[in-house]
């Protein structure tokens, strides 16, 4: 084992007992059983090397962002049984095909386009539904307003199971600047009679809990900070 993995697995066991404890504490305060959360590991950029290492530690539930990336690192995790894999990053349409073979789950659905492209892969597979809660500011993700056609949309792909909503907030240091989308998001969900939330980051979790969060996507408190995007 190099050196640099050495390293990953003595402090990874740590900041895995960190986040967790985070999570605990924060499920507490919001009088919510932590079963209910989901703490998925973020490893884009990081190599498949670090898949294996959080697996060996117990984590089951994967995020990348980059299909492209993804495809190199698949291969090498092959042997992780019962690992499972979901696309957070922006899914472009023409990468739904690949997307569909490699991942589980895919958070970024946000156009009835894309479902079909997806439902027509074949592969059973696990959807979120992205949604834009902040303006402009947001690169993707659906307007509020065209969640009722792409709910309709999904519900119509015998392939695809709707498991909620996930968004991204506008990036911002304090983790209160993200409850109001939060909430946002939670009440969205409601409305449209989703239980599934993916929302919260590596120092927004806490909040996010306490919206209702069932899915928490961390990163940098795991694996540390990234070295590019
Ligand atoms: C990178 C990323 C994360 C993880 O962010 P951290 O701040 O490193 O925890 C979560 N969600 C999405 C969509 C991301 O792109």
């Amino acid at each position: 084992m190099a050196y640099w993995n050495v390293q990953l697995a003595a402090t990874l066991a740590e900041r895995l007992a960190a986040v967790r404890a985070r999570i605990q504490a924060a499920a507490e305060r919001a009088r919510r059983d932590p079963a209910g959360i989901t703490l998925l590991a973020v490893t884009k950029v990081f190599p498949a090397a670090a898949i294996g290492e959080a697996y060996a530690l117990g984590l089951r539930e994967f995020g990348e962002n980059y299909v492209q990336e993804f495809a190199v690192k698949a291969p090498q995790v092959r042997d992780l049984a019962g690992a499972r894999y979901h696309l957070i990053g922006h899914l472009q349409s023409n990468k739904s095909g690949l997307a569909a073979e490699l991942f589980d789950a895919i958070q970024t659905v946000d156009s009835p386009k894309l479902a079909h492209r997806l439902e027509s892969a074949g592969r059973k597979l696990e959807v979120m539904l992205e949604v834009k809660l902040s303006g402009e500011t947001a690169k993707s993700g659906a307007d509020p307003a065209a969640l009722p056609e792409l709910i309709a949309a999904v519900r119509e792909c015998s392939h695809l199971t709707l498991a909620g909503l996930m968004t991204m907030p506008p990036w911002s240091d304090d983790p209160e600047a993200a409850r109001p989308h939060f909430r946002r998001l939670r009440e969205l969900a409601e409305r449209h009679g989703l239980s599934g939330l993916s929302m919260g980051m590596s120092h927004d979790l806490e909040t996010a809990i306490e919206e209702g969060a069932t899915c928490v996507r961390v990163g940098t408190a795991l694996f540390g900070a990234r070295r590019r995007e």
